[in-house]
């Protein structure tokens, strides 16, 4: 033991430290594997929106924080514990992303192709671990086994990746786009499909844009009777309506609620398109969608913001300089398709007479995501690795950071969006979420300071998840080129 000023501590976690045992599977993506670690120097930007504090400790003991404060931290550290001077570095909370895939669009598509979606099981999980997703809900699956296979195989240390929080099968209605999709036959089918699922070990439900109001309300009623949640990215039924059936959660805002669609025929799906160009002539600020606010929030709503896969549709967006690393991490086919649709984007928004419905609809979102906040709403991040490609596990989450503080969320507001009220929805706070005594150690390291330059989470230096640090590097190294391939 290495003496010091305080016990306190030591007497309730026993000071002895449990030799860390990183599974051999695992120990080729781990770069710091050590019974106790003392981060000393550190900025904390602990989660909970708080402002990042200045030169604190943390002690990590038992894949625990067993510490964090202003240094010199008093507690007794055991035998074998690593001293890292992280002078320059900061330290979040692992980020809790809650609109995961773990597939993504399979390239090469075209007229008369189907729309495919491929299971990433190789390349997902740790695209997001070495991003500092530690743990991610899905929010809908086409290969539920392999989702449930995967999420056993990083529980018990076969592969690395994120806690995972999975999501069944989509509740989709008559009119799903892709084959990967069931269609509901109607109430009877939603019930049977969640407890299914739910027997199956999937912890949360996903409603889809075609779902009627009577399959909803069905599939609602299935997974609370189960003590699940459920959540939707709906078209047939408005954001209001939703409400009032008695759902948890919506994915992605504003830009596809259809409520406001003239005409719109009660559940119908009107189109995507016919919604945003709805949507385009109303003013987030006027009556109509400060009264959706305001219903969501009564009725305990949460919204999941997806600020990076709405940027995709948006003319040059991102800049070519933010997609290098998605580049680098997908097969070169992958990167074909997504470059050819994203230039089609952009040549059809200069030929417009107005500025493209796409701008337009991120900044409507960033606004209404603003309002709903400051309003009191629970806002929730993910990133959809779905649309044409392009947005891809771990790089969109990331990315989704910087579009929230862009939006007008600061650095620490952001950050608090993406970790603590993740958390705090899939019952979890108590474990993690955020930086404090008792918490799991699942943490991101970064060079820099994205208090004050928040592009730097982008520069991971470690991905701490139960107190094991993993090297980001090697986690890309090991899947470079395969994302869109398995
Ligand atoms: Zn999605």
């Amino acid at each position: 033991m290495r003496h010091s000023t305080a016990l306190g501590l030591c007497a309730v976690l026993g000071c002895a430290a449990t030799a860390a045992q990183v599974p051999n599977e695992l120990k080729p993506f781990v770069k710091i594997d050590a019974p106790a670690v003392v981060m000393d120097h550190v900025r904390v930007i602990d989660g909970t929106g708080a402002p990042a504090r200045d030169n604190q400790e943390i002690f990590i003991m038992n894949g625990k924080i067993a510490y964090v404060g202003p240094r010199p931290m008093s507690q007794l550290t055991p035998v074998g514990t690593r001293f890292l001077d992280m002078t320059g570095k900061t330290v979040y909370p692992g980020l809790v992303m809650m609109h995961e895939h773990l597939f993504y669009p399979t390239p090469d598509g075209g007229p008369g192709l189907l729309a495919l979606y491929g299971e990433m099981a190789d390349s997902a999980p740790r695209l997001y671990l070495a991003a500092g997703v530690t743990a991610a809900r899905t929010a809908g699956s086409v290969e539920p086994y392999t989702d449930l296979s995967l999420k056993q195989l990083i529980d018990a240390g076969k592969i690395p990746g994120p806690k995972l929080f999975l999501t069944s099968p989509y509740l989709e209605g008559k009119g799903a786009y892709t084959p990967n999709m069931h269609e509901l036959t109607g109430p009877g089918d939603a019930t049977r499909l969640v407890d299914y699922w739910a027997a199956e070990g999937m912890t949360s439900f996903k409603a889809y844009m075609h779902i009627t109001p009577q399959e909803l309300k069905a599939a609602i009623d299935a997974a609370h009777a189960h003590g699940l949640k459920i959540t939707g990215h709906l078209c047939a039924v408005g954001f209001q309506e939703a409400a009032a059936l008695g759902i948890d959660n919506l994915e992605h805002g504003l830009v596809v609620d259809t409520e406001f669609t003239a005409g719109k025929q009660e559940g119908v799906c009107p189109g995507q398109l016919q919604g945003e160009e709805a949507l385009a002539k109303l003013d987030v600020e006027g009556p109509q969608i400060q009264s959706t606010i305001h219903d969501l929030i009564a009725h305990h709503v949460a919204i999941t913001s997806t600020l990076a896969i709405f940027e995709s549709f948006a003319p040059n967006r991102p800049p070519m300089s933010e997609l290098m690393r998605a580049r680098a991490a997908l097969l070169p086919d992958a990167w074909g398709s997504f470059m050819t649709t994203r230039a089609a984007i952009a040549e059809r928004a200069a030929q417009a007479a107005h500025p493209a419905l796409g701008a337009r609809m991120l900044q409507m979102e960033m606004q209404f995501e603003r309002d709903f906040a400051k309003q009191g709403g629970v806002l929730m991040a993910g990133c959809d690795p779905t649309g044409y490609g392009g947005v891809l596990a771990g790089f969109g989450d990331q990315r989704e950071l910087e579009l929230l503080v862009e939006a007008g969320f600061t650095p620490e507001e952001a950050i608090h969006v993406a970790t603590e009220n993740g958390a705090a929805w899939l019952g979890e706070a108590d474990h993690f979420g955020t930086i404090a005594d008792g918490k799991d150690a699942d943490l991101v390291v970064v060079d820099g300071n994205p208090a004050r330059n928040i592009d730097d989470v982008e520069k991971v230096d470690t991905v701490y998840k139960d107190g094991v640090g993993y090297d980001p590097e090697k986690l890309l190294a090991s899947v470079q080129g395969r994302m869109g391939l398995r």
